[in-house]
């Protein structure tokens, strides 16, 4: 349709050319009469597209929403899901006091019993074990210290450390073994 357009508008300018140079107003006309032609068909053209670009989408829109909106739910669902726990596992483990080499030893132990209490220590006993560096044991996200032969470690992988370390950075005797009664008694 356009090709048509296109050779009577260079029909219309040839014309309009010659009748310049004839000085006929006759091919003027002509000219005149090509170019309305090839603006009518121009117009007739874009009548037919506006048409078909309007009558397609009629029949598909009401099949299309009954299919889309689960395909785009359920990817953001996975997405979420795999985001949540990612998340989680960064948020928990500030709780608890830890050493410098907590990081490196798996968590082994969450069933077994719970945490036991705190030896009361004396505070003339305080400052001679500040000033100690006997090896105690720590586990890892526990903030008890213990004796190596206490009964409550168990199997759980213990960390050692001295006590006068263990004691600033924050861990507190166990009351089951009493490391600050026995480490003290053994220091006199
Ligand atoms: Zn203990």
């Amino acid at each position: 349709m356009l090709y048509i357009v296109l050779v009577l508008v260079l029909a219309a300018l040839g014309l309009l050319v010659s009748a310049l140079i004839t000085a006929s107003s006759l091919w003027a006309w002509v000219s005149i009469g090509l170019s309305v032609l090839a603006g009518l068909i121009l117009v007739v053209d874009w009548l037919r597209r506006r048409r078909r670009s309007a009558a397609p989408p009629a029949p598909e829109a009401p099949a299309a929403p009954a299919d889309s909106p689960p395909e785009p739910e359920s990817p953001a669902e996975e997405e979420q899901t795999t985001l949540i726990p990612a998340s989680g596992d960064l948020g928990d483990p500030a709780d608890t006091p830890e050493p410098a080499p907590a990081d490196a030893s798996a968590e082994t132990e969450t069933t077994s019993d719970s945490e036991p209490g705190v030896e009361e220590t004396p505070d003339e006993d305080v400052a001679v074990l500040a000033d100690l560096d006997d090896e105690v044991v720590v586990v890892d996200e526990y903030p008890r210290y213990h004796l190596r032969t206490c009964p409550w470690l168990g199997p759980r992988d213990t960390i050692p450390i001295g006590v006068g370390e263990a004691r600033q950075l924050g861990f507190t005797p166990c009351d089951r073994c009493r490391p600050d009664a026995t480490l003290v008694a053994a220091h006199r």
